[in-house]
């Protein structure tokens, strides 16, 4: 389940909260500040590990077909 981070915009007060995927959707701006109770909360992301893509040297070995007649 994956671990997302809010932060109240009342308080900011700043929590984690855990939620599903399939619940997302909906409650996704009703996420309650367990300090202050106001649902006026955003989602931040954390900090996350940059990775950037580097396209692998991908050696394509040259298809020698001997034919055999
Ligand atoms: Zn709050």
């Amino acid at each position: 389940m994956p671990l997302y981070e809010y932060q109240c915009e009342k308080c900011q007060n700043q929590f984690e909260v855990l939620q599903s995927i399939t619940q997302s959707n909906d409650i996704e701006n009703q996420v309650k500040c367990p300090e202050c109770g106001k649902i006026e909360t955003k989602k931040v992301f954390s900090v996350f590990s940059s990775q950037s893509n580097q396209n692998g040297s991908s050696q394509l070995s040259t298809n020698t077909s001997s034919g055999f007649n």
